[in-house]
């Protein structure tokens, strides 16, 4: 009899943005399959076998039929598997496809939610995604799109996303961040809308700055900003600014 396949979010890094089912599942794990972005603090309530399969890991074979197949052997020798992914599972973490895979296989698959970077991310450096002085939504979108056969990269709209007037909170941006302020510029967001960029938040090397989005790109190279980053485009990376002094803090 194999157990259920946790897919258990890790939250954006300090353990304790941890759900309390997300620990539990942890700590009964026989195996965990964790990715790159997993804090190292996270990684230590690991009790059972730790197996790094993300790309940055060391591991021989990244693919993620490598993954599925792993999964799949593990849970059907009755291992208790968890599959420990950075964030929230189900927000640009593949989440969908594992699960789709362990259903073929007739696993039986449950979701932990957890707190995803692109909203716990902003927060931590005080930012609130939504204001309704400000915002009245929120996007959360990447900026490194899958590359789907033969079509090349799926974009996504950044017109259409700009003509919103919502908060983009922008995953896995940071490399493209010139292409994307150039494209949201020239549909229509001005040049001195507030931008923040977020990178490591809630880790040990969180670092933050505020720009404007003409700024964006300057600003990520002089602060030396890297992945793993949030980009926030939207007034209320002003907000923030402006009601919280960091002596970080910067404008232009
Ligand atoms: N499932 C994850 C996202 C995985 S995609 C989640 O819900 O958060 C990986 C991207 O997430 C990174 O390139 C970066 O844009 C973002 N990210 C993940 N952890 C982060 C962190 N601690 N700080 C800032 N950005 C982070």
């Amino acid at each position: 009899m194999s157990h259920v396949v946790s897919l258990v979010g890790a939250g954006p890094g300090d353990p304790e943005l941890l759900t309390v089912r997300a620990l539990r599942r942890i700590e009964a794990a026989d195996v965990v399959l964790a990715d790159d972005l997993i804090d190292p603090r996270v990684l230590a309530l690991v009790k059972g076998r730790l197996l790094r399969v993300g790309k940055r890991g060391g591991c021989v074979s990244t693919d993620q039929h490598f993954i599925h197949a792993l999964m799949i052997r593990e849970a059907q020798a009755g291992h208790r598997v968890v599959r420990l992914k950075g964030g929230d599972p189900f927000v640009f973490g593949r989440g969908g496809e594992e699960v789709d895979a362990l259903r073929e296989a007739g696993l039986a698959v449950e979701v932990v939610s957890g707190l995803t970077s692109g909203i716990a991310g902003p927060a931590a450096v005080g930012i609130p995604v939504t204001d309704r002085r400000a915002s009245p939504g929120v996007i959360l979108v990447t900026g490194h799109p899958a590359e789907s056969e033969g079509q090349g990269r799926t974009d996504p709209d950044w017109a259409a996303l700009a003509r919103t007037g919502l908060t983009l909170v922008i995953y896995m941006g940071v490399a493209r961040a010139a292409d994307i302020t150039a494209k949201l510029m020239a549909a229509g967001l001005r040049a001195d809308l507030p931008a923040a960029v977020v990178s490591a938040a809630h880790t040990a090397q969180q670092r933050h700055a505020v720009t404007t989005l003409a700024g964006l790109p300057d600003c990520i190279a002089r602060e030396g900003l890297k992945s793993p980053a949030l980009l926030v485009v939207g007034e209320v990376a002003r907000h923030a600014a402006a009601t919280l002094s960091w002596p970080e803090v910067m404008v232009g």
